[in-house]
């Protein structure tokens, strides 16, 4: 395989140039052998902007031909990805849609019509070798260090002896009969063409001895009759393209445009991102409490870019600024980190009403599984709730962040260690003074806003000769139970004077009766 420019094509797609001028009607073509992560999420991503950037249609099409790998749940699970994701499906198994059914198992029937037209053609043949005639050739090849491919030994069996096999009722598989010289081109809307030297091509089996396509038969099938302009997939199936392109050609139909888009790799090393590799399946993220825009801002950056400026982009902005020519070759290296960060960034630009709704669920949570203390009342006061939500909102990278972070606010009785009123450069009895000092000034208050506590506390550190951070510190942890929270003053507002006052009493008492 090697890429060039040469334009004696055997083979060709349509010309990648004119990749975005019409409707594209692009897929997603899952095999339900497993759960998809944010690599195969990212690739049905890049289709699915295409089609909506162009005006076209995106379908889902279940490619279940391998039976005996199919997991149970797996399409559902694909299904409610795209949902969670907001990435409507045009046509496809819930949907339904004029090219259905959208299950290849479901369309057994049309292979078979389509296998025949290509052994009639000359295109294909019946192979009745058996598996173990097959492992036999494939022994002797690798101790002839070749690659192991079929011999094509059934290739040549002459019409009668082809008659005698069917007769007895020998089961046979259907092969390519791919060309064996000369060169085929793959054009590739991401890498001009690639050339494949016809010699190293395999007889690639299309149907098997069940009855069913392989990949390489029904995808081109289905590709065709579902009208598929655009087809984007992961660079693995590169070395099947050229299989591709002669069934087109054998069957007299024009190919989609092909773009093999690039890796995402894992983590750490040059591995792709997979289960065995840093991968977790989609939903596990809404689990964990990432929001969709975060991971559809951060999947379309994943081997395509707008500018070197532009990272946060909306799914409508997305739409709008998508197209192949954009796509890079480079794989990309899949960061939990920027993922992270995005996250964070969607967090913050969530209203106060929306917060609180995303939230909630993770607050209302049993303990045990990320949720706020059991002692805490369920349902929780959703104003109260908001309130505090907001307070936090800057600092959240996970919804599923908030319970541990907002615990306090909700809890009737805080654990901390004494010492740790006690601040830097402070001993027991500045800070025992200081919070009764606190404790009396706030009493004094008719009401109970953050700026006016801020402004009468502020007066009395400097009575006291201390800096902020000596008094403030300590109040925090006595409101808070510890050394990094929200803003001290909005938190006591929102704690309410009652709580607040309480817990300050509490600290006293626990710093009075604290050693030393
Ligand atoms: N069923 C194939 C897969 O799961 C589809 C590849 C393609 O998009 O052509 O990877």
């Amino acid at each position: 395989m090697s890429q060039s420019s040469d334009s004696a094509a055997l083979m060709s797609a349509s010309d990648p140039h004119t990749t975005t001028t019409r409707a594209a009607r692009t897929r997603f073509a899952p095999s339900p052998t497993g759960f998809q992560h944010i690599g195969g999420y990212r690739t049905a991503l890049f289709s699915w902007l295409l089609a909506r950037h162009t005006g076209g249609q995106f379908l889902l099409r279940i490619e279940d031909t391998d039976t005996a790998r199919t997991v149970p749940g797996a399409v559902d699970a694909v299904i409610e990805g795209f949902k969670w994701l907001g990435l409507e499906i045009d046509e496809g198994p819930e949907v339904g849609g004029p090219f259905g059914p959208y299950f290849q198992t479901q369309r057994r029937d049309l292979y078979l019509i389509y296998a025949e037209q290509l052994i009639a053609g000359g295109h294909a043949y019946r192979c009745f070798c058996t598996p173990e005639r097959l492992q036999r050739v494939r022994e002797e090849q690798r101790a002839r260090s070749e690659p192991p491919r079929y011999d094509r030994h059934c290739r040549y069996l002459t019409p009668s002896e082809i008659a005698a096999q069917l007769d007895e009722g020998q089961s046979y598989v259907v092969r390519l009969a791919a060309p064996t010289s000369g060169k085929t081109v793959v054009k590739d809307a991401l890498r001009t063409e690639i050339v494949f030297e016809n010699a190293s091509l395999d007889d690639a089996v299309l149907l098997k001895s069940n009855g069913l396509p392989t990949y390489h038969l029904a995808n081109v099938i289905d590709d065709h009759l579902m009208l598929i302009t655009h087809v984007l997939r992961a660079e693995e199936w590169i070395p099947s393209a050229p299989l591709h392109a002669i069934t087109y050609q054998a069957l007299g139909w024009e190919p989609p445009i092909f773009a093999h888009v690039p890796d995402v790799l894992a983590p750490q090393g040059g591995k792709k991102l997979s289960k065995r590799f840093g991968a977790i399946p989609l939903l596990e993220y809404r689990e964990r409490g990432y929001l969709p825009a975060a991971i559809l801002n951060y999947m379309a950056l994943l081997g395509w870019s707008y500018d070197d400026k532009s990272n946060t982009l909306s799914r409508e902005q997305l739409i709008e600024a998508f197209d192949l020519d954009r796509v890079g070759v480079a794989p990309a290296r899949y960061d939990e980190e920027r993922l992270l960060w995005f996250n964070g960034y969607y967090i913050r630009q969530l209203a106060p009403e929306e917060l609180t709704g995303h939230v909630l669920p993770f607050m209302e949570r049993v303990e045990a599984e990320g949720g706020l203390p059991d002692s805490v009342a369920r349902p929780l006061d959703r104003a109260y709730t908001a309130r505090v939500l907001q307070l936090e909102q800057e600092r959240m990278k996970t919804l599923a962040d908030a319970p541990a972070m907002t615990s306090f606010f909700f809890v009737n009785a805080l654990s901390y260690e004494p010492r740790t009123l006690i601040a830097k450069h402070m001993d027991a009895e500045r800070t025992l003074d200081g919070l009764r000092r606190s404790h009396a000034t706030l009493a004094a208050l008719t009401g109970w806003e953050a700026a006016e506590m801020e402004a009468r506390l502020r007066e009395l550190v400097a009575e006291l000769g201390l800096k902020p951070v000596q008094l403030f510190t300590s109040l925090r942890v006595a409101v808070t139970g510890r050394t990094v929270s929200p803003p001290l003053f909005e938190t006591m507002e929102t704690l309410g004077r009652a709580t607040s006052m309480a817990r300050i009493e509490q600290a006293i008492e626990a710093l009075a009766a604290y050693p030393g």
